[in-house]
């Protein structure tokens, strides 16, 4: 049985359907060990469930799936550089988040839960709308007024109840948490509850089954709240601990310069104050899990990058001119292709399908 355990301090907690941060109110990481037998990739089902054994669920009949995870990995050439994509977009709800919504929502149901609340700024919350729907889960989800219609339409089709929080992310997360300390409902944060995380992990795993038991050099990340960067240290460090792979691929985060509190944490110089960008998606101004993200990205050699909004811009366009139609936010990453400091080989996911955030790209010059 996985035990909870604080990410500042250290303390163990039983798992409790309850608890969602530490006595420490610090967000709480799994003490779980991937059950891999031969320390080989096996093929599976063509789904993120391939990798059933490293997956933090005890029950197969808890578990909730609508096909989600082993998505395309094409190589592109992009703003001059060679570069393979993991096609994320391609997921049910249109985002890599449903791999950690997957796990997530497969936790409530093995917890016995009825009725979930979570705060998204879009992705997560149409994720986690999607995968209670198909439990038959209760979900109620909040977000900040300036979300994306296409995200809310999505969120309230699956019968999840969306309440539109005016004021910042932060002011979102706060009434949402208010909502599941008053209320009989699990806490289903994709940024505080770990399982979500041990969903997104299977991006590494596909990843380096995709390559043939091969790492690539680095991989090139959007950095919000960190479930990607995160989510993708704990899969490589389990393939390493295995003996898969040898050592971790770099992992290279990239956040928009117009709200980029990690960037200058990892120059070590104050946060400007946030301003508006394309990618609301990582729009992140406190970011939960940030001293974590950057212990991860320090011990793999990585790095984090900004970009502002003309190199999303132009990183989108570039994305569409090969053929893939992307979120804003997904284009991040891309944008910081070109300053790369890495000669192996690079990854990056296409996090978010473009038809997300159809009003914004229309309005684009
Ligand atoms: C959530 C999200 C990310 C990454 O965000 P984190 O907050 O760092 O986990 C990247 N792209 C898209 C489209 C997203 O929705």
């Amino acid at each position: 049985m996985s035990q909870l355990v604080c990410s500042r301090t250290g303390d163990r907690y039983a798992l409790d359907a309850r608890r969602w941060q530490s006595e420490a109110g610090a967000p709480l990481d799994l003490d779980f060990r991937a059950g891999w037998v031969s320390g080989a990739l096996r093929a599976g089902s063509p789904s993120m469930w391939r990798y059933r054994a490293a997956l933090p669920i005890e029950a197969d009949a808890h578990i909730v799936s609508l096909g989600e995870g082993w998505t395309p990995l094409i190589e592109a050439e992009l703003l001059g550089r060679r570069v393979r994509l993991k096609l994320d977009h391609l997921m049910p709800s249109g985002s890599y988040k449903d791999r950690g919504a997957s796990v997530l929502i497969s936790k409530a149901r093995e917890l016995g839960v009825k009725r979930v609340v979570a705060d998204s700024s879009g992705n997560a919350g149409a994720a986690i709308a999607a995968y209670a729907a198909r439990a038959e889960i209760a979900c109620e989800v909040f977000v900040p007024a300036s979300t994306a219609p296409a995200k809310l339409v999505q969120t309230r089709m699956h019968g999840a109840t969306v309440r539109t929080v005016e004021g910042s992310r932060e002011d979102t997360a706060a009434a949402c948490i208010d909502a599941a300390q008053r209320g009989d409902a699990w806490y289903a944060s994709h940024v505080w509850q770990p399982w979500f995380l041990h969903g997104v992990k299977t991006l590494a795993y596909e990843l380096v089954e995709q390559l043939d038991g091969r790492a690539p050099a680095g991989v090139v990340l959007p950095l919000g709240n960190g479930t990607l960067v995160l989510g993708c240290a704990i899969g490589f460090g389990e393939l390493r601990d295995v003996g898969v792979i040898e050592r971790v691929p770099r992992l290279i985060a990239v956040q928009a310069a117009n709200c980029a509190p990690l960037e200058a944490a990892w120059r070590g110089v104050a946060a400007a104050a946030p301003a508006p960008t394309l990618a609301e998606g990582i729009a992140i101004a406190r970011p939960q899990r940030g001293p974590q993200c950057l212990a991860a990205i320090r011990e793999t050699g990585g790095t984090v990058i900004a970009v502002d909004e003309a190199q999303i811009v132009r990183a989108l366009r570039a994305a569409a001119k090969i053929g893939l139609f992307i979120e804003p936010t997904s284009a991040v990453a891309l944008a910081a292709l070109e300053h790369v400091d890495c000669s192996g080989e690079l990854v990056a996911p296409i996090t978010g399908h473009g038809l997300k955030a159809v009003e914004k790209l229309a309005r684009l010059p």
